[in-house]
């Protein structure tokens, strides 16, 4: 196990597998490979049969958020990861190995986010489906960031790509790819679907932009609990100077901890970040002890609300996210409440709580 928690704030040790180390000389051939493969696993499949109807797996609920909006009124999907549950671990009970066997395509983050998914995946979904690993595909190795919980020796890069609205966009353009293939009867919806729903990604991210020139440069700053926002800061010209949660999901040591308290002192931050799935007393504590605010309510994959409810959705998860962002650290987030974030279509996937 490797815990490197707040490294990047000392800038001192521990500085071989800190911050957002990008590809790695190691990463050689076969890992370079690793986007094309998936992106050419995303175009295998047998398309189904005129007049059946698409039967669509996907795992964390931001995911089958975008391919509900995708897919429209035209396709049955059931998300296979709960709501609430930490994606990281997760392991399929065997009864979901029936669902997979009556699935014709299986979006996924991949990342090696949902390796034991994957794996009963593989075993059970019926000839002829199609296993689309979206992030892997859509990401250059040489552009894997290796960071704070998810450091280069685990193995497993950073998957969070979907909190980066260019990213989602990706994302929704290979399900449009997927979907217009697999169920050509249906492809001008999908495509007429996918280009509203990239509409409004745009229009987050445009948001987005204008309301981070609203937070004081040097607050652009996260430190958060769980992991989740390196594409993000990349993308918007944030510092994510740390995150705090070990790469075993464990809570981090007591010297650890006074480490940090030192140094979100010396930083100066406004605000620290926990997790709506990740409660972390630990968090508190810093907070507490360092008369910073502390806010709990950042989420990666959980939606607000409950299934039906508007803002249950990935632009709502991510409104949600920017605006508490945004208004912690000093900035102005009208942009992002005046943001369209409603579907383009009524969401009628299933999605485990
Ligand atoms: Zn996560």
């Amino acid at each position: 196990m490797t815990i490197c928690i707040g490294i990047a704030l000392s800038l001192t040790a521990c500085s071989a597998n800190s911050g957002s180390t990008s590809g790695t000389a190691t990463a050689g051939k076969a890992a370079n490979d690793a986007q094309a493969s998936a992106r050419a696993a995303c175009d295998t499949g047998t398309p189904i049969a005129a007049g059946k109807r698409l039967r669509i797996g996907s795992t964390v609920a931001p995911i089958t958020s975008i391919v509900a909006n995708v897919a429209g009124d035209h396709a049955d999907i059931a998300g296979l990861v709960p709501e609430g549950t930490n994606s990281h671990t997760f392991e399929p009970a065997p009864s979901v190995a029936a669902a997979l066997a009556k699935t014709d395509v299986l979006f996924a983050n991949g990342l090696k986010l949902e390796e034991p998914t994957k794996d009963l995946a593989a075993k059970n979904l019926p000839n002829g489906a199609v296993l689309c690993e979206l992030g892997t595909a859509i990401l250059p190795v040489a552009d894997y960031i290796y960071d704070f919980s998810f450091p280069i020796e685990g193995g497993k890069p950073n998957p969070h790509l979907w909190t980066n609205p260019p990213m989602a966009k990706k994302y929704a353009e290979i399900i449009r790819d997927v979907l217009v293939r697999m169920d050509p009867t249906n492809a001008g919806a999908y495509r007429n679907n996918a280009a509203a729903y990239i509409a409004r990604i745009d229009g987050l991210d445009a948001a987005m932009a204008t309301a981070t020139a609203t937070v004081p440069a040097n607050q652009r700053k996260l430190l958060t609990y769980h992991d989740a926002y390196a594409y993000f800061a990349r993308h918007y010209g944030w510092t994510v100077i740390g995150a705090i949660q070990p790469s075993n999901f464990d809570e981090p040591t007591a010297k650890e901890v006074a480490d940090l308290i030192t140094q979100v002192r010396k930083t100066g931050v406004p605000a620290i970040f926990g997790s709506e799935v990740f409660p972390s007393p630990v968090l508190k504590q810093i907070g507490a002890e360092t008369g910073v605010k502390y806010v709990d309510v950042l989420r990666d994959d959980d939606l607000p609300g409950k299934p039906g409810e508007p803002g249950h959705s990935f632009l709502g998860l991510m409104q949600f996210d920017y605006i508490t962002m945004v208004d912690s650290l000093g900035g102005d987030a009208s942009a992002l409440k005046a943001t369209d974030i409603s579907d383009v279509n009524v969401d009628t996937a299933v999605y485990p709580q």
